[in-house]
């Protein structure tokens, strides 16, 4: 039964009805700012020297069918996930027992923790924190008959992005399959889960840009007023990639903050303008770190950062400059509320993921003693099976990752984020035995989750390509959290959680044959759901 919804699924089309959808789509996308800057690959910079092109997102032309039971659990998860990660963000002693072992074989978590050591030896500032997560599944089929059951390949905490387009395709395909009656869709041929004009099945709606922007706009009220001087305005940073190509999803959320919070003023920073742009007055003058934000637009206009909201300095790639780190040592130290903070950047590493698999230690009762029975049970039962490879050659993890055979269903994953990072099934053993055996606990292993075998979508590239074929769909729960860590990062114990929120989704659907599954990292396309 499980696999049959697939089996019949997207409704055959035909050539008119596929180039009518097509079009659509195209239009669509460009009215509605479901869009991104192209990739120079696609469009050339001497064909568009002054950067004024955009083009659609890489976008599904169908939504895909998803289990509603499995979506509802998703959505229920997320908040014990949001508040685990903040307890762990809060917890560290216990990271830096985690950190030890990678900080030896890994540079760029080394250089964190070094400015994570540096700032709580100045002493923190600021003892707010805020987390805007994605936590990511896949349907899990364990045999062809199974039960569908939902698996997380990962949790984010740190530039989790596509709210603002996810929202859109969701818009798109509720238009798409109501156009111009609802159940009597031109662009999508009847279909049982498409349901009746009387009852049409849509993709439920989604509130990922609402969640987002309030989380924005609740942190930026928590900071209160101004450190340095009562009339100094403050103001939310959102810190950028100087190349972003994706800006059209963060400007969706800053528009919906300026909309509904018109008295909160928002920037964008792009990382090389950190240092220039932004100051902290010396301490002797102001011992609380204010940092102060002034654009060159209008230099006599300064502003007091409350928060900023990193889309930027996820991965090692973005450190290239002598100044790199630091300008995120200088706002690490700064009272701006950070999202994320360092402590809780390395919180979502893939180690941490994978510790927390681990069912003999009572970690999560720990990190979440007020949760109940069946809130552990529902997120372990989320958790695919992973293994450590810092344990030696004797190790579970080490020998399946060494097994050419084991090795065919598990993905070796470093500790980096934004895709294209893995290694696949039979490609595990060959990569480590080319490097050193020291450097094995660097990455973690994980077995490789089941998705459904018959998925087929359509997508529309952003190059204007349409491809149809088998696919695997990747969905993500966005929620948020605010917290006050309490003293000196203890732990559990004095952390106060102020708001805790679940809310949007995003769906990503990319070829079958494609193991990564990034849309920036352009693996994947963006689509939405329909429950059945
Ligand atoms: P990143 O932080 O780089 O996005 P992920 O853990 O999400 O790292 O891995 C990237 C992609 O690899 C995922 O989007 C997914 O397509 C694939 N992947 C990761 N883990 C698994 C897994 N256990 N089973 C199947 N696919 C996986
Ligand atoms: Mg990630
Ligand atoms: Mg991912």
């Amino acid at each position: 039964m499980a696999n049959s919804i697939w089996e019949s699924y997207p409704p055959k089309a035909t050539d008119d009805q596929l180039e009518y959808l097509a079009q659509k789509v195209k239009d669509w996308t460009i009215f509605n700012g479901l869009t991104v800057r192209p990739n120079p690959s696609f469009i050339k910079d001497e064909t568009n020297p002054n950067h004024v092109l955009a083009t659609n997102a890489p976008v599904t032309l169908y939504p895909s069918p998803f289990p509603r039971k499995c979506f509802e659990q998703a959505q229920c998860l997320q908040k014990v996930y949001n508040e685990l990660y903040a307890a762990i963000a809060c917890a560290e002693e216990w990271l830096s027992e985690i950190m030890k072992e990678l900080i030896e074989v890994d540079d760029f978590l080394a250089n964190l923790w070094k400015i994570h050591l540096q700032v709580k030896k100045e002493g923190y500032v600021q003892d707010l924190t805020l987390g805007m997560f994605r936590s990511d599944y896949m349907l899990h089929f364990s045999d062809d008959n199974a039960a569908p059951s939902l698996k997380q390949v990962e949790f984010n905490t740190i530039s989790s992005s596509f709210g603002g387009l996810a929202v859109r395709v969701a818009q798109m395909h509720t238009e798409l399959a109501s156009f111009p009656q609802p159940g009597q869709s031109l662009a999508y041929p009847t279909h049982d889960l498409f349901g009746t004009t009387s009852a049409p099945t849509l993709p439920p709606p989604n509130h990922a840009v609402q969640t987002l922007a309030s989380a924005l706009s609740t942190a930026y009220t928590a900071y209160g007023p101004s450190k340095s001087s009562p009339t100094l305005p403050t103001c939310i940073l959102f810190l950028v990639q100087d190349t972003e190509r994706n800006l059209f999803d963060q400007m969706a959320l800053s528009s919906h903050l300026h909309q509904t919070n018109p008295e909160i003023p928002t920037f964008r920073l792009p990382v090389s303008k950190i240092l220039s742009h932004t100051s902290i007055p010396s301490t002797t003058d102001n011992p609380s770190r204010p940092l102060i934000y002034t654009n060159p637009a209008n230099p006599t206009l300064r502003f007091e950062v409350s928060l900023v909201y990193f889309r930027a300095l996820y991965a090692p790639t973005e450190y290239n400059t002598p100044t790199s780190w630091a300008a995120r040592h200088h706002l690490e130290r700064s009272a701006a509320i950070k999202c994320p903070s360092v402590l809780l950047h390395l919180s979502g590493s893939k180690k941490v993921q994978q510790v927390l698999t681990d069912t003999t230690s009572p970690i999560l009762e720990r990190f979440l003693p007020h949760a109940s029975k069946d809130d552990l049970e529902r997120l372990r039962s989320s958790f695919a099976p992973q293994y450590s490879m810092s344990d030696g050659p004797d190790s579970e993890g080490v020998k399946i990752a060494l097994d050419p055979a084991k090795a065919e269903s598990h993905v070796l994953k470093p500790q980096r984020e934004g895709g294209g990072n893995n290694i696949y099934r039979g490609n595990i053993p060959t990569f480590l035995r080319g490097i050193s055996e020291r450097d094995y606990k660097q990455y973690i292993l994980m077995e490789l989750i089941q998705p459904p075998k018959a998925a087929r979508n359509v997508a529309l590239r952003s190059d204007g390509q349409v491809v149809a074929g088998d696919v695997i769909s990747e969905l993500g729960i966005f929620g948020s959290c605010l917290w006050r860590s309490g003293s000196g990062n203890k732990g559990r114990e004095g952390m106060e959680v102020l708001e805790n929120e679940e809310g949007g989704y995003l769906m990503r659907t990319k070829a079958r044959d494609s193991d990564e599954g990034g849309v920036a990292a352009g693996f994947s396309s963006l689509d939405s759901l329909i429950l059945y």
